[in-house]
């Protein structure tokens, strides 16, 4: 029973959760953890705990919870959590985003386990260019994955990729061609975070490139739907196929924000950009703190400020996007 719906102080309406389930990661993304994951591999939020975080956002309104991290599929509970999200009255969509890792022998699990629409970080189109950015050869595991989950009926399947010059900017129209036969790609410009600093002020490359790109060959804008978020999204009459680019850089980017963040210990994030989590974790432990629970979640909101601080190159505390699930 939802009653009440998170709305903030600027008009903006919660229904997305995105939900980190563990800071590890075993890939070494350049832009992400590029000497690999280096911190404590425990003390996440149990199954226990993230059931009464996904009860108590329900009841705020929340309709869609995305599984992420660090890589999600490590976690060795990872199906039981995902059955206690989409088992939750009122949560819609389960989705989740990956490296893809496994994802050829995992993926019906997900798909039995609740989870209706999944996200496969794909940075570039060869074997070769895909271990230069992600450190790791399995490109051809990853594209297989992907393959399954498009007939297995994950609905959407996307492909995350983030932009970054010098080294994916050359396969933007290869990338393009992929999603006219049949791809939902989604671009992300590369952000700065507190350890990318000088990497991004070499590789962050400007939604703009893509944007004229997609101008000039017929792809339309499509009209925002309501749980896509600050996401802007192209589609051809031709094609079947989509193009989304996430543009934290672009005017009013904030304006359109729909999401919450818990970090995998239960850190209420309000920005991505924020100082830091509030913790929730206390009122996890007892299903009888549902209340409390959901009085916190509401007078935390109130906190939430209109905008990122990206422009100055304020990152807020976000070391990287494996600590907040990006
Ligand atoms: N490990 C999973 C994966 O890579 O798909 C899930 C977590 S990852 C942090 C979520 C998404 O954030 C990925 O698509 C990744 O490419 C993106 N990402 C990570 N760091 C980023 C950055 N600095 N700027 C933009 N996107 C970033
Ligand atoms: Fe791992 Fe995802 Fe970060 Fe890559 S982007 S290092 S896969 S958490």
């Amino acid at each position: 029973m939802v009653d009440k719906i998170l709305t903030d102080r600027f008009g903006r309406s919660f229904p997305y959760l995105r939900l980190s389930i563990t800071d590890v990661c075993n890939f070494k993304c350049t832009y992400c953890l590029p000497d690999g994951y280096k911190g404590e591999a425990d003390g996440f939020l149990g199954v226990d705990e993230i059931r009464r975080l996904i009860a108590g956002f329900a009841e705020l309104g929340t309709r869609k919870v995305r599984l992420t991290g660090g890589e999600p599929t490590l976690r060795k509970d990872f199906l039981d959590i995902a059955r206690v999200v989409s088992q939750t009255p009122g949560i819609e969509t389960v989705a989740m985003t990956t490296n893809g890792y496994k994802l050829p022998e995992r993926a019906q699990s997900f798909f039995d386990a609740g989870v209706n629409a999944i996200n496969v970080s794909i940075d570039g189109l060869t074997p070769e260019r895909f271990e230069l950015i992600t450190g790791k050869n399995r490109f051809e595991e990853v594209m297989d994955g992907l393959k399954l989950c498009q007939e297995i009926g994950f609905s959407p399947v996307k492909v995350n990729a983030v932009l970054l010059k010098d080294l994916n900017h050359s396969e933007l129209d290869a990338f393009i061609q992929w999603a006219a036969e049949g791809v939902n790609l989604r671009f992300i410009e590369l952000m700065e975070t507190g350890e990318n600093g000088a990497y991004f002020e070499k590789h962050h490359l400007s939604g703009d490139v893509l944007v004229k790109k997609l101008q000039a060959t017929g792809w339309v804008e499509a009209p925002r739907d309501a749980l896509g978020g600050p996401a802007r999204v192209w589609k051809h009459p031709n094609h079947i196929g989509s193009v989304g680019l996430i543009a934290p850089y672009s005017k009013d980017f904030c304006t359109t924000c729909n999401r919450l963040r818990v970090s995998a210990k239960g850190g209420l994030h309000l920005c991505l950009f924020g100082d830091g989590g509030h913790d929730l974790r206390p009122l996890l432990q007892k299903d009888s703190d549902k209340e409390a629970l959901k009085e916190t979640i509401c007078e935390l909101l109130d906190l939430k400020v209109a905008g990122h601080g990206l422009h100055e190159h304020n990152t807020g505390a976000t070391p990287h996007f494996a600590s907040i699930g990006g």
